[in-house]
């Protein structure tokens, strides 16, 4: 397994390696330049582009400091996309990250517009019934009584006050 490991760690140590070498490459280059000389590296290392893009975009971004091992690409990428929305440096947004212990959903999530829905979905206790409630806005709602323990209760001549409640919102939108 150390084997494994060890062959693991020095294929991303190479992809950091190959990132350097191609902002070497590109250093100065006009845009048109730099994809030319990307389409090659992509042909020559049996490669695609957008990957190619990629291994150089976490090279120029990340310098030796910020490269750790127990982080994944997926995490750098998402730093560099976060860090374009919300105007910031990248390295603060792993930073960030880091510190508060992200993952790429929660950097995913930083500078776009927060959801405008709530969905509550759930089975009434009592009556079995499914009930899916979505609202707006982002507030937390309290619990809210079930609407066919309610129908039942008013077909019974109560008010509904007893009528199980559904918990509070928490649910995915
Ligand atoms: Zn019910």
């Amino acid at each position: 397994m150390d084997e494994i490991a060890q062959l693991l760690k020095a294929g991303r140590a190479a992809q950091w390696s190959a990132g350097d070498k191609l902002c070497e490459a590109v250093k100065g280059l006009p845009r048109a330049e730099r994809a030319r000389v990307f389409r090659e590296a992509a042909v020559g290392a049996h490669s695609t582009v957008a990957y190619i893009r990629v291994i150089w975009q976490l090279s120029h971004y990340f310098a030796a400091p910020h490269r750790y091992e127990h982080v994944a690409q997926a995490l750098y990428r998402a730093c560099i996309a976060a860090a374009r929305r919300t105007k910031q440096d990248p390295v603060a947004v792993l930073q960030t990250a880091l510190d508060r212990g992200w993952h790429v959903s929660e950097v995913s999530a930083l500078g776009r517009a927060a959801k405008t829905t709530r969905t509550l979905e759930t089975r009434c206790p009592d009556c079995d019934a499914e009930v899916r409630v979505t609202m707006q806005g982002e507030a937390t709602f309290p619990p809210i009584p079930c609407p066919v323990c309610c129908a039942i209760a008013w077909a019974d001549g109560g008010d509904g006050r007893e009528a199980a409640r559904l918990g509070t919102l928490g649910g995915e939108a």
